[in-house]
């Protein structure tokens, strides 16, 4: 069962989900046994990995499927989708950066800040034992449309 959210149930999901807070809420997906929340992230400038120079200029956009800390007894993925952005500093290596989720994403890692936490072992019983087809293609990325192939630092 999909469902859409308003502002209001955003605003309360926030509550459940304090590290969501900075990402724009779509929609709750009840899967079987799980749930799924699909969250973006904004407009605002991020640092580049490399030399930190913000930028808000968006080279693609792609979604990441991060698996999140179990709640009532079920697992918790969100989808998220979040932006490659071009770094405009000349002398900077980094052509093209994924950005990061402060508290929430970290590169190459397909498990939140909070799951990644040596306290959150006991909370992993919720996790699902297989995953759905096709969830686990390209190291957790589902193509949006513009990223070219081949670039994998995320
Ligand atoms: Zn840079």
């Amino acid at each position: 069962m999909l469902h859409e959210l308003t502002s209001r149930e955003a605003g309360l999901l926030y509550l459940l989900f304090p590290h969501l807070s900075g990402l724009a809420l779509d929609r709750v997906e009840d899967l079987d046994g799980s749930v799924k929340i699909v969250a973006r992230t904004g407009s605002e400038p991020v640092g580049c990995r490399d030399c930190g120079t913000l930028s808000a200029r968006v080279h693609g956009r792609y979604r990441r499927c991060l698996q999140d800390l179990a709640r009532a007894g079920r697992s918790v993925q969100v989808e998220l989708e979040v932006r490659r952005l071009i770094c405009d500093n000349a002398a900077c290596p980094v052509a093209t950066f994924a950005e990061q989720v402060k508290g929430l994403t970290a590169r190459h890692q397909r498990r939140t800040a909070g799951l990644r936490s040596p306290l959150a072992g006991r909370a992993r019983a919720g996790r699902p034992r297989r995953v759905p087809a096709g969830a686990g293609a390209g190291r957790g990325r589902l193509p949006v449309h513009t990223d070219p192939p081949g670039q994998s630092d995320a």
